[in-house]
């Protein structure tokens, strides 16, 4: 199955983008689920059912978390996840949550995601194509991957319509709902994707 597993609503100051137009415009561009991962906000969840909407698009909700030691995309939390953590503590908590967290944007220029955090195997999955990014960005990947084992997504940060899908995660699992993508990303079911 193909989501695109980071996108931002208009619940994130950043993106004027409604929930309904985003999944009428994933379903158009093939995709078979979304992730909506707001800044610092699961509000998402009060605005629509996860699960598979009434298109056949399955959709499910995390969040993009900022700390000083870099963004990650958090799944399988609920609402009650404390704010201002740094990384270390978020990972610990997201971990004996049983979620799942993705190191964001890794390499980008501004707000990386630092290193100790996959060295120290606190974090394992790593969003390694990320729409936003430039490619140059992106291709540093490769400096993590001679070094480390880590399994890899990768989302298209969409903070407008055109953006939606350009970068994707194909699961070779099924995914339709949060314990599942949980599941995949905690297991390596999983490679980034793009058009
Ligand atoms: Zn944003
Ligand atoms: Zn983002």
């Amino acid at each position: 199955m193909l989501f695109d597993i980071h996108i931002h609503s208009n619940i994130s100051p950043c993106s004027s983008l409604k929930l309904d137009d985003i999944i009428n415009k994933a379903k158009k561009t093939g995709l078979d689920g979304i992730c909506i991962t707001d800044h610092e906000s699961m509000e998402a969840k009060t605005l629509i059912c996860e699960g598979m909407q009434k298109n056949g698009l399955y959709v499910i909700i995390g969040m993009e978390y900022s700390t000083p030691d870099g963004d990650f995309l958090i799944f399988g939390i609920n609402n009650n996840i404390p704010l201002n953590l740094t990384a270390e503590k978020l990972l610990i908590w997201v971990k004996k949550a049983k979620g799942a967290a993705i190191a964001a944007h890794p390499f980008r220029k501004v707000r990386p995601v630092k290193e100790y955090t996959i060295k120290s195997k606190l974090c394992n999955i790593v969003e390694s194509i990320n729409g936003r990014n430039t490619s140059i960005e992106n291709s540093r990947i490769n400096i993590w991957r001679k070094k480390y084992n880590f399994t890899e997504c990768g989302g298209s940060d969409a903070h407008t319509l055109q953006e939606i899908g350009k970068v994707k995660t194909r699961f070779f699992t099924d995914i339709r709902s949060s314990e599942d993508l949980v599941y995949a990303l905690n297991n390596g079911l999983c490679r980034p994707e793009e058009k």
